[in-house]
């Protein structure tokens, strides 16, 4: 069988943990990164290291790969665009588009008849005199925005004027949910109709940051069955290919809504690698790659531990029981709020 060399865009955890699942499915990487110090150039076959808008970097990079994938959405469109005339990028750069917005996203969410929190798009400063009905909520930049970056709560007018928003950039403002709790379905479509989709995981959020993590979600059959309905909704509709994550909000009253889609893998399914026969990261080279979909089975039930910031300095000389497994993302420095590593715990 022709074994493709995969070229993935973006070097962090979830470019080292792509690496990782595709030599085990003997698929040659190559990675590139825009910071040299990027943790998956231990984990992949090559390491190239350019910016992303460096067109030359970027065509030396597609010259060495037959196929290009990526670990996290905000890569500029043109540059996908580009590697897509040469090569297959995968998901496609069309998807990509959508996803990278959160305006265009909620849009296509709502087209899809699922249900998002009520928002508005906001592009001036006046804009905002119109959001009393939608208060309190959460104002976000449209772009670039991830773990709570970009976010400002507003709980009334009085807030707006506190707080130093940069009107440079494009927001929405959201209404804020009264959560019951958070989920989030991971699902890796090989193509038309053909799907592997995880169980429904629960996911508890500090300061808008993903901490902890468990399979299975405590969730009534309605949600848990809405919810993998929802996702593969949505992913036959952006026509994927590959791993993807729809992040949930359950309210108060048990009422479903799509916060937002992830167009790669995810922090929260980082327990797949230790929960099930195959990972998301596996799932994903298998079916970017073109290799043989397998159905996916739960080995364990399982829960999974950020390590943010100093967290990580208690775990790396931890003595590990048998049902932890420790992740160390090998980032150089420690950072607050930055996610250095996790632990998965499995129940045996
Ligand atoms: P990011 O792209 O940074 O993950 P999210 O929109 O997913 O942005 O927000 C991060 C977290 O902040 C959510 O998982 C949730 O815990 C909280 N949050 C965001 N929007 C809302 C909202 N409208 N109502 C309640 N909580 C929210
Ligand atoms: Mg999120």
């Amino acid at each position: 069988m022709f074994k493709p060399v995969l070229g993935i865009i973006g070097g962090g955890q979830l470019g080292s943990m792509l690496a990782s699942a595709a030599k085990k499915v003997d698929i040659r990487t190559v990675i590139f990164s825009d910071d040299s110090d990027a943790p998956a150039k231990y984990f992949a076959n090559e390491f190239i290291c350019g910016d992303y808008n460096d067109i030359n970097k970027i065509k030396e990079f597609s010259y060495k790969v037959d196929l290009v994938t990526f670990e996290f959405e905000n890569i500029p469109f043109k540059t996908l665009e580009i590697i897509n005339k040469d090569k297959t990028v995968s998901p496609s750069p069309k998807t990509i588009k959508i996803v990278q917005n959160r305006l265009f996203e909620k849009d296509f969410i709502n087209k899809c008849n699922l249900r998002t929190t009520q928002y508005t798009y906001i592009k001036n400063k006046s804009d905002l005199n119109t959001i009393k009905d939608l208060m309190p909520g959460l104002l976000k930049t449209c772009t670039m925005g991830y773990d709570g970056k970009g976010q400002y709560k507003l709980n009334n007018e009085n807030d707006i004027d506190k707080l130093e928003i940069d009107f440079t950039k494009d927001y929405i403002f959201e209404k804020y949910v009264n959560l019951l709790k958070e989920i989030s379905v991971i699902i890796t479509r090989f193509g038309h109709q053909r799907y592997e989709v995880y169980e429904p995981i629960e996911n508890i959020h500090e300061d808008q940051i993903l901490k902890y993590s468990k399979i299975p979600a405590k969730i009534n059959h309605r949600i848990l069955n809405k919810s993998i309905e929802w996702a593969s909704i949505l992913s036959e509709e952006l026509n994927f290919i590959g791993t993807m994550c729809v992040e949930f909000f359950i309210d108060k009253n048990e009422n479903l809504y799509v916060n937002e889609i992830a167009p790669r893998v995810h922090n929260s399914g980082h327990l797949t690698i230790n929960s099930h026969n195959i990972s998301q990261f596996e799932n994903h080279i298998r079916s970017v790659c073109g290799l043989e979909k397998i159905k996916i089975k739960k080995l364990f039930n399982a829960r999974m531990i950020n390590l943010i910031g100093s967290d990580i300095k208690m775990y790396k000389d931890k003595k590990l029981v048998e049902n932890e497994f420790f992740f160390d993302y090998l980032k150089k420095e420690i950072k607050d709020k930055r996610k250095m590593g996790h632990l998965t715990i499995i129940e045996k």
